[in-house]
């Protein structure tokens, strides 16, 4: 299937998508796939006064209906999951699997927040006084600017906007500059929603093409509430202070260091499998990819000779063919992020296996390598950056309590595992003096996290959570509301304040 009818099949049409400066190239081939034009201040502007004049009438549907119209979003994408599936593999190279999977992840935040919608719940609370009633209510926020990473270009989006949406909220997407085609089809999908929706306000969801520049007038503009930004370290360092200086809020989803432990007890089986798809899967361009593992001295030797055989046997080709394993990095700075990587470990004495670039017949121009696993012997050795590529460090460990400690000496806090079968190592992995991340899990690799669950992690990661549990309240504004049905006026905390 060609670019063209893969477009097409979205409803977009690529003789259209030809007229702009912004070159959008797949990683596959290196084939430059669009030319679109690009927001300008003047544009910027103007959608954001569109999504605020949105949100002033979408605010006011109840939240059920508005659920209706992310249950209609959801139909669009069950209808056209495979169309949309091939253009994130297409446009950001992960296999086709897992462009399917990340459109999955879309349908199931849409049935998410289809429920959400009827349950806003807020809370009764006590008075101290006596003929007063006080509640909790969560109110609408406003516009909520979303800023997204290459990697997981749609579903990102959808997690916040099916949230953000039935929380009677506008949406202004500002997808990376790298996969502008996966939004601009995601935009046509709520577009038919809202079509079939009937009375949608127009502007509830505007879309900006172009790169930092354009995201960066949405950090400063008051009539965006909430920022939620989803990419690099360095990007959130960039956001936060500037939105913070007019007091806005933010989601921050940064980068990740996650490691796997393995103890004495692992079932080595499970281990292996779990370790190759979270280092391995989408070429080790995930946010939660396992980046470390940390394998005790016991198990080392068994363990890492089973997991250079998974790595052998791993196709690594087009993400379009069905065996393929590994598709293409991003693009050449990310080849030469990996190699530079690779150097540093070689100067430090890191052994290593893999790496290198990798040729694929038809794809010239995609930046395709071997993933590599890089053993480092010190004892007290530790990785301290996330380079979005599939290296995966391996390190010695002593102890439980020697690994949870190199475990969480990185200053990134995402995802975390333990592959164990001792009841008392799992727990205390998840106990307060445990993993410090985000996300931890026992006897499941670091990627691949279900949407029912808050998405986010600790320290550079941001603090922001996404997706599912009470995520929602992010998206809106809480109000303590009390009612005194008496016919007196009697103070909180007893003041007495009467004229003589
Ligand atoms: P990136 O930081 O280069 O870009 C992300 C987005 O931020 C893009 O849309 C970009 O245009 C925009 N941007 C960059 N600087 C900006 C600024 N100063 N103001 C406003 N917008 C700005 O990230 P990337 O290379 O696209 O994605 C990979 C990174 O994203 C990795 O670090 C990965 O770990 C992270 N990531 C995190 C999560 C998470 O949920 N924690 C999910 C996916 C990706």
């Amino acid at each position: 299937m060609t670019a063209v009818q893969i477009l097409a099949d979205l409803g977009l049409h690529a003789a259209d998508l030809q007229k702009g400066t912004l070159a959008v190239t797949s990683p596959i081939d290196g084939a430059v796939i669009a030319r679109l034009p690009e927001d300008d201040a003047a544009s910027v502007d103007a959608k954001i006064a569109r999504a605020q004049k949105a949100f002033d009438s979408w605010r006011l549907v109840p939240a059920p209906k508005r659920g209706e119209l992310v249950r209609l979003l959801g139909e669009e994408l069950r209808a056209r999951k495979e169309a949309l599936g091939r253009l994130v593999t297409l446009e950001c190279g992960k296999i086709l699997q897992e462009g399917l999977g990340e459109v999955q992840e879309m349908i199931d935040i849409c049935d998410f927040a289809v429920g959400l919608s009827r349950q806003l719940y807020g809370l009764t609370i006590a008075s101290e006084r006596p003929g007063h009633r006080m509640t909790e209510t969560w109110h609408p926020l406003g516009p909520v600017g979303i800023i997204s990473a290459f990697n997981f270009p749609v579903a990102v989006w959808s997690w916040n906007a099916a949230l953000a949406l039935v929380c009677g909220d506008s949406l202004i997407w500002k997808p990376s500059e790298k996969t502008p085609l996966t939004a601009l089809a995601c935009q046509k999908l709520l577009a038919r929603a809202m079509a079939r929706f009937g009375d949608a306000p127009e502007g509830l969801s505007e879309l900006l093409i172009g790169g930092a520049e354009v995201g960066e007038q949405l950090l400063d503009d008051p009539r965006v509430p909430l920022i939620s930004a989803t990419g690099s370290t360095a990007m959130g360092r960039a956001v936060a202070p500037r939105v913070a200086r007019r007091f806005g809020r933010t989601i921050l989803e940064l980068g990740g260091n996650n490691a796997i432990i393995v103890t004495p007890s692992a079932d080595l089986d499970m281990a292996v499998r779990a370790i190759l798809f979270g280092a391995v899967g989408t070429a080790g361009q995930r946010c939660t990819t396992t980046r470390r593992l940390f394998v005790h001295d016991s198990v080392y030797d068994s363990l890492l000779p089973r997991l250079k055989a998974a790595y052998d046997k791993v196709c690594i080709g087009n993400p379009l063919d069905e065996d393929t394993l590994v598709g293409p990095l991003i693009d050449k700075a990310a080849f030469e992020a990996m190699e530079a990587a690779l150097d540093r470990a070689r100067s430090i004495g890191g052994r290593i296996v893999g790496g290198g670039r990798v040729s694929v017949e038809g794809c010239d121009e995609g930046y395709y390598v071997r993933p590599a696993i890089v053993e480092l012997d010190a004892p007290d050795a530790n990785v301290m950056e996330e380079t979005f590529a599939p290296i995966l460090y391996v390190m010695r460990c002593t102890s439980l309590d020697d690994a949870i400690r190199r475990h969480n000496a990185v200053p990134q806090g995402l995802s975390s595992a333990i592959f164990t079968t001792d009841l008392r190592e799992a727990e205390r992995f998840l106990s307060a003096a445990g993993s410090d991340c985000g996300i931890a899990n026992v006897n499941i690799g670091t990627s691949g996290a279900e949407i029912g669950g808050a998405f986010g992690g600790e320290k550079e990661t941001g603090g922001g959570r996404e997706s599912g549990s009470d995520a929602w309240k992010a998206y809106m504004r809480r109000q303590t509301a009390t009612v005194n049905y008496s016919t007196d006026l009697p103070l909180a905390q007893g003041i007495v304040f009467d004229a003589p």
